[in-house]
């Protein structure tokens, strides 16, 4: 057996159990956005690391070092606003290659400095080293959180509102437009921006954090195809996705409109889009949706339900049972 027979998530699985059987209490790893380590009493900290590399992560042709520092902050910051934290202080490592510009590291800076400022973080630290041909960067972030206010991927229960913060498919539209170099204008520019400077989250999750009424939440990285399968088998439960509900921007439909694109598998499969994902008693999501809309001016997005795990991951389209082409991101298959 080959490691794209298994998948990114089947070798996860592989080696977890051995690590997380014995934790200390209160410690969880290896299955959620970050790490839970309690850090008093009534808090904890959440731990979260993410690595992108160039050529598979990201093109250094097509996204500025600006953007690229931004980006690579956004997405681990994220992970925290996944769990209703408050990120705080990060790690950078490096691997460059000798001839990288100054002038690009320092730009690559300015990005990682302007999300760190917005969101109070403090780089703390990391490690620099030569790296042969590509550009490598994992940044280490850790946050906190008050134990009670924690949001698991765990916590789905059958019948829940699904519902998201964001659209969804912008950035992977994004990335097409870049990969197919289609010409700037007002949409595919919104889209590209999308794509380069994903915005956290983070006050969205920590509100979301204080209401009792919302169960599971993940944010959207891969893409809902897969999100939402990490909230099913955490929580061991399926689901049941509406298409003709998924929030979509204008931009998107029309560029999709325009060039032929498949909207479904974008916005379901595309992924990168880093809004949350979560799931709230459907009695209680009217409230939820309205108090929502009055703290951040745009409401949440229901887009289905928890269903019982025999059911998996279904959708429909107008109420119409719909098989999807594309299945959410993995590494390896
Ligand atoms: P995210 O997309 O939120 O960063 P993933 O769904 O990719 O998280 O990862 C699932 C879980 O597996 C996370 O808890 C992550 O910390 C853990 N994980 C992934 N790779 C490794 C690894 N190489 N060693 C230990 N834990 C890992
Ligand atoms: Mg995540």
């Amino acid at each position: 057996m080959k490691l794209h027979d298994l998948g990114e998530f089947g070798l996860i699985h592989r080696f977890a159990p051995r690590f997380t059987k014995y934790l200390p209490l209160g410690i969880e790893g290896i299955g959620d956005d970050c790490a839970i380590i309690p850090s008093s009493p009534s808090k904890a900290m959440l731990v979260t690391t993410d690595l992108l590399i160039e050529n598979i992560h990201f093109l250094k042709s097509k996204i500025s070092p600006h953007d690229l520092g931004y980006k690579s902050l956004a997405v681990n910051t994220s992970d925290i606003a996944a769990m209703g934290g408050t990120p705080q202080h990060a790690f950078l490592s490096l691997g460059l290659t000798p001839n990288t510009p100054i002038s690009w590291i320092d730009s690559f800076f300015d990005g990682i400095q302007e999300l760190a400022t917005s969101e109070g973080i403090y780089l703390l630290g990391g490690d620099t080293t030569r790296s042969s041909n590509d550009l490598i960067i994992n940044i280490t972030l850790i946050g906190d959180i008050e134990t009670a206010k924690i949001k698991r991927r765990s916590q789905a229960v059958v019948g829940e509102v699904i519902f998201c913060t964001g659209y969804l498919g912008d950035s992977a539209a994004g990335l097409r437009v870049l990969l197919d170099n289609l010409p700037a204008e007002e949409s595919t520019k919104y889209l590209i921006e999308a794509h380069h400077r994903p915005r956290p989250h983070t006050k969205e999750g920590q509100w979301l954090s204080e209401q009792a009424s919302v169960h599971a939440m993940i944010d959207v990285s891969d893409g809902i195809d897969s999100d939402l399968l990490r909230i099913m088998e955490q929580s061991d439960c399926g689901a049941h996705v509406e298409l003709s509900d998924l929030p979509l921007s204008n931009h998107f439909k029309q560029v999709c409109d325009t060039y032929g694109w498949n909207a479904w598998d974008l916005a379901t499969a595309g992924g990168e889009d880093y809004c949350l994902l979560a799931t709230a008693a459907s009695e209680d999501f009217p409230q939820l949706t309205a108090n929502f809309l009055q703290t951040f001016g745009r409401p949440l997005f229901p887009i289905g339900h928890i269903t019982t795990a025999s059911n998996k991951l279904q959708y429909t389209l107008e109420k119409r049972p719909i098989n999807l082409s594309k299945k959410g991101f993995d590494h390896f298959r």
